[in-house]
């Protein structure tokens, strides 16, 4: 019986939006686990660079406003032009937009639909293409509690991470037969700059905390072990899940 494996070695992963936050701490242990890997985003992710490289594994920028879908084909050509080829996508960056429900506009829904989900789409299917090719690789896309719940004052997002969802399982489906597996993980509370106004609302934040079953908002790095998990082989028989990381968060 073959032995069960996390390990990422000779992978190349590309993660979006790993500046900062869940991104970041995805992209960190995807080269802990043996992985190189291209981060793409907007702002320059100094950091995120460094702390992979001095795991020893190679570290590529991209650069890319992936709040339309003009950047995504050069984003995977420039993947696979710097790492060899792409194993894993990671679909990462997001936005959120909160507003009550009579004043939310149609720029507020476009943003947060465009970023969220069309351009993890799009990105999606310029990498499944190389994947499909070589028999096999890993989609994994981020979605969130509003991938199961409506929310309060966030109705683009919540359309969005629900849609994040849809698109997993469809995804699934369609490149279970190339090799090719598609998950999300839906993060539940996580301190990051994505929830920052949250964290300093005293009253939401002690309602939030009295919530969750662990007592506590989740730090980055809880997602990182499911991201692992998901991107290695011991995942291989793992298709069209959204995996819930939320401290207990949906089982109340
Ligand atoms: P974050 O710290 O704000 O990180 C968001 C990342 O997305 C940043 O790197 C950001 O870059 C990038 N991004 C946003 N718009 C972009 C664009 N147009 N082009 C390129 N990159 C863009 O927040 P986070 O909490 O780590 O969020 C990461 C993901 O987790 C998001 O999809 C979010 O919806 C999801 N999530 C978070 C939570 C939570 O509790 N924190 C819960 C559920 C799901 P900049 O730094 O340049 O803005």
């Amino acid at each position: 019986m073959n032995s069960i494996s996390f390990d990422l070695a000779g992978k190349r992963a590309l993660v979006t939006g790993a500046n900062t936050g869940i991104g970041q701490a995805i992209a960190v242990a995807l080269a802990q686990a043996g992985a190189d890997v291209a981060l793409a985003g907007r702002s320059e992710p100094a950091e995120t660079l460094a702390l992979i490289t001095q795991t020893g594994r190679k570290a590529v920028n991209i650069s890319a406003d992936l709040s339309t879908t003009a950047p995504l084909a050069r984003v995977v050509k420039e993947t696979v032009a710097g790492l060899g080829g792409i194993d894993i996508l990671v679909n990462n960056a997001g936005i959120i937009r909160r507003n009550d429900l009579a004043d939310f506009t149609e720029e507020d829904w476009d943003a947060v639909v465009d970023t969220n989900l069309k351009s993890l789409f799009f990105l999606s299917q310029a990498a499944a293409r190389h994947m499909a090719n070589q028999g096999n690789g890993k989609i994994i896309n981020i979605a969130s509690l509003l991938s199961f719940q409506g929310g309060i004052r966030v109705p683009s997002y919540a359309a969005a991470k629900s849609g994040v969802a849809g698109v997993t399982r469809a995804m699934a489906n369609e490149l279970a037969p190339a090799g090719v597996q598609v998950n999300a993980i839906a993060p539940g509370y996580i301190a990051t700059n994505n929830t920052a106004a949250l964290q300093a609302d005293q009253t939401r934040n002690r309602q939030i905390i009295e919530r969750i079953p662990t007592g506590r908002w989740g730090n980055p790095q809880d997602i990182a072990g499911a991201a692992i998990f998901l991107a290695s082989s011991a995942a291989d028989y793992v298709t069209g899940q959204i995996l819930a990381v939320d401290g207990g968060w949906l089982a109340r």
